[in-house]
Formats: C-alpha cells, structure tokens, sequence
C-alpha cells in the first residue's frame, strides 16, 4: 500500500475563526506526550518528518492540520500528561477542542498509547471528548514488547477500554485496538486501512456499506508480526 504522497501542512489553528472549512473529512491524532504519535503519523502517512512540524516552536500547543489530499485531513493535538501546561494554555485549548468534536467533518479520534504503558485517565477523558465518534487505539513501540508481553498489553487495553465504554461517562463510541510499530513497521498498514475507511466520502452521510462499526471494543485483527 502507498503512502500519501500529496500529504502536505495546511496550518495550525490557535483561535477559532484559523479552523479550515467544515468540509470534507478529517482524523484527529492525539496521545500523551512521548508516545509515539509523530512517529506513528509519519510511518502511517509514509513522509518521514511531516508530522516533526508539529514540533516546531510555536506549534506544539496548536491544533495542526494536514492535507492529505482534496477534502481529506489529519489534525493533530497537542501532547498532553504533562503538568507543565498553564492553566492559560489549557483554557486557551478548550474552546478549540470543543470546536472540533462539533465539525461535521470529524470522523474519528486515533488514540496514541504507549504499549508499555496502561490506558491512562487521560487517553480515556479523550473518549469522553471525542462522544460518539469511533477511536482506534494504537499501541506504540511494540518492538520493545516479546509476543506475550504483546499480546497482554493488547488484551489489557481491550479490557480497560470495554470498562470505559461501559461506564456512563463515554458515549457510544466504537473502539478497536491494534498493535504498532514505527520501527518495525508493524501495524502500519493495518492502522493506514482504518484511516482511510474513515476518510472515504461515503462515511459522510452514514449507510455506508463498508461502515459495521461495532460498539464492543475489539481488536482488528491480531498482528502476527508476519511482515
Ligand atoms: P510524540 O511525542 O508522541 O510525538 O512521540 P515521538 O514520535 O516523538 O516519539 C517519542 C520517542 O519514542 C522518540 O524517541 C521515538 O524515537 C520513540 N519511538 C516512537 N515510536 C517508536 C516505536 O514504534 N518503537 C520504538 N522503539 N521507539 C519509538
């Protein structure tokens, strides 16, 4: 499968009014700090050092947005699980966050979790965030994981996620879990075929055929390093 040869910055939006038009479709991409998120788009997306714009001073605060071609985005959000944010910062985002879980073009959250790590109050606050759309879980670093510790970190997401779908506090979103690897590069397809599922035109208005969305996390498809 190719990458996204035309991915390309589009900008970063600071203030309300710097949001692109509400067409199309767009992903978000979010996670704790230090988990893998710009590897993981730049390994998904197939450019080596896209998403190292969102490291740039002045953009690691901001919601930055990727073209991936005509009508299709990518908007990435800041690292959060740091304490250093100011309580300015952080009120500064809220509107902006509360903006983009209201576009229609918002298909779905991709949560950025280090497999070494548990799903964490704040990953699941983002289900919350996010309502009723889908969220896939990518679990990042995989390499660094033998195939049982893999495979537990797989079914300890997949159980803490059911708890989090289960609860009142988050909405009827679908989840699904995959393992991954910028370094391997394993999942990397797996993980480029839901985003594009969720990018088609068709997701738009619902009744897709292709859409099966489940309410039960799950995982799709157990990787098996078969690469
Ligand atoms: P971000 O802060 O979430 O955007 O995380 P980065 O993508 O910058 O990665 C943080 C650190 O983890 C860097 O040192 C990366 O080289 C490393 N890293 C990211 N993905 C992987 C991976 O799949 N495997 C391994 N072994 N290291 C990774």
């Amino acid at each position: 499968m190719t990458g996204f040869a035309h991915a390309r910055f589009l900008l970063s939006v600071a203030s309300l009014a710097q949001f692109p038009l509400d067409r199309g479709a767009e992903v978000a991409f979010a996670g704790r700090s230090n988990a893998g998120k710009s590897s993981a788009l730049n390994a998904i997306l197939g450019r080596s050092a896209l998403a190292r714009t969102s490291k740039t001073p002045g953009r690691t605060r901001l919601l930055n947005y990727f073209e991936l071609d005509t009508g299709r985005r990518i908007v990435d959000l800041p690292g959060y699980g740091y304490a250093r944010v100011s309580e300015r910062e952080r009120l500064g985002w809220e509107p902006l966050l509360a903006r983009l879980r209201e576009r229609r073009s918002l298909r779905g959250l991709f949560l950025i979790v280090d497999a070494r790590r548990e799903v964490a109050a704040l990953d699941l606050a983002l289900m919350d965030w996010v309502d009723s759309a889908p969220v896939h879980v990518l679990l990042t670093k995989a390499d660094k994981l033998n195939r049982s510790e893999a495979a537990r970190s797989l079914k300890s997401a997949q159980g803490t996620l059911a708890e989090g779908a289960g609860s009142s506090r988050v909405g009827p979103t679908t989840t699904t879990v995959q393992l991954f690897s910028a370094v391997t590069r394993e999942g990397v397809d797996e993980a480029r075929l839901k985003l594009l599922e969720w990018l088609e035109p068709a997701a738009a208005g619902g009744g897709s055929a292709s859409g099966g969305h489940k309410k039960t996390p799950g995982t799709s498809g157990e990787a098996t390093g078969a690469d």
